[in-house]
């Protein structure tokens, strides 16, 4: 590892392969011969043609999607799309569910409100969050136009340990923490989404993948940018895409697929949080705020109960080199971030340091 990089546990955007950011830096100037730089080029030159279909084919081969998903390449971020989904969806019966187990997707359930009738299949904040409700929690509406919820909640750490059975409703999913970290039966869902800038590339893209025919019934006054008719006819190019960050996703799935892939992701993936875990459930001085069987294995969220600690506990590791562990201000306390490319050595050294910290305190 380059000596004058940290280890980077910070919630999104967030830590790249370094290959993946050597490989760019390589190509900046001169993209293959082309004598421009990815950032200048047209959208529809060949050359990016190139990049764009093969990121596309990249995605639906790691993912194993099916030809009749559209995969699109869009922009305003992954809220933007707590607005198109209802714009898009919720006209099918006026009504839909959401599954509120966090910040994400509460916000996603308060925008949807503005556009249907909207029923809470369950809503976790009776206990700030910490757990994932079981299947027969929910409370489900044969009669929703989807059901909504998020796979993984990045500020409370909490993940689904499995995907909601909703009959005929189709299902719509906000991967945006935790996409390419397993494999998926991406044929469960109605739509999956993930803002780029957590598991994939740098902020600016928004990947969304739709199955065929839930698209063209959007409310009338759906803008433009947001309806996903128009972006599976013009192929997400209605206007210009987001290139250089299609371009990162390129890069970042080359390295997914070299690294075993999504089965390969998720290896690494609990090899990483258990080691976490295991240290935290051990000391005498952290505690986790998610509950067993609810964990993420992507954000783990910690404290010490004393909040001049957690700050002492974050000022000091982040003297050693571990930086952007505080905790979002909705949990307080430490949260590390250990998104794909975190390598697990820097979760080992973390777990010393943590170690270390219980022993001196
Ligand atoms: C970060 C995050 C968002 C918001 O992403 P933006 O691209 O900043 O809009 C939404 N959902 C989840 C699960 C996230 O982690």
């Amino acid at each position: 590892m380059n000596n004058a990089r940290v280890y980077n546990f910070a919630a999104g955007p967030s830590v790249l392969p370094l290959s993946v950011l050597e490989q760019a830096g390589a190509e900046i100037t001169n993209y293959r011969g082309s004598g421009m730089s990815v950032m200048e080029m047209s959208h529809r030159s060949k050359v990016f043609m190139e990049i764009f279909q093969e990121t596309q084919d990249k995605l639906r081969r790691l993912m194993n999607i099916p030809q009749n998903y559209r995969i699109l390449f869009l922009q305003t971020g992954a809220s933007g799309q707590f607005s198109a989904i209802p714009l898009n969806l919720i006209g099918a019966t006026g009504k839909a569910d959401y599954a509120v187990t966090g910040n994400f997707s509460n916000l996603a359930c308060q925008e949807a409100a503005k556009y249907g009738k909207i029923s809470l299949a369950c809503d976790t904040g009776d206990r700030n969050h910490c757990y994932i409700p079981r299947q027969e929690a929910l409370k489900l509406d044969p009669e929703a136009s989807y059901f909504y919820y998020c796979a993984n909640n990045t500020i409370y750490g909490t993940e689904w340990d499995y995907i909601p059975e909703t009959g005929d409703v189709p299902l719509v999913c906000d991967m945006s923490s935790d996409i390419l970290s397993m494999p998926v039966d991406v044929s469960r869902f109605g739509l999956i989404y993930a803002g780029a800038q957590k598991n994939m590339a740098p902020a600016g893209l928004t990947v969304v993948i739709i199955r065929d025919g839930l698209a063209g019934h959007e409310l009338p006054f759906t803008p433009l940018m947001m309806n996903y008719q128009t972006m599976i006819d013009k192929d997400s190019m209605y206007n210009t895409p987001p290139c250089w960050c299609i371009y990162m996703l390129g890069l970042t799935l080359d390295w997914v697929a070299e690294n075993g892939g999504p089965e390969g992701m998720e290896r690494l993936k609990w090899q990483r949080a258990n080691l976490l875990y295991e240290v935290l459930d051990s000391s005498r001085l952290f505690t986790c705020h998610a509950d067993k069987g609810s964990r993420s294995g992507m954000n783990v969220t910690f404290r010490t109960g004393d909040e001049a600690l957690d700050a002492k506990f974050v000022k000091e590791a982040t003297e050693a080199g571990f930086v952007n562990l505080k905790g979002h201000r909705k949990t307080g306390g430490m949260r590390a971030s250990i998104y794909n490319a975190m390598p697990v050595e820097g979760v080992e050294k973390l777990c010393e340091f943590i170690l270390e910290f219980d022993k001196n305190h």
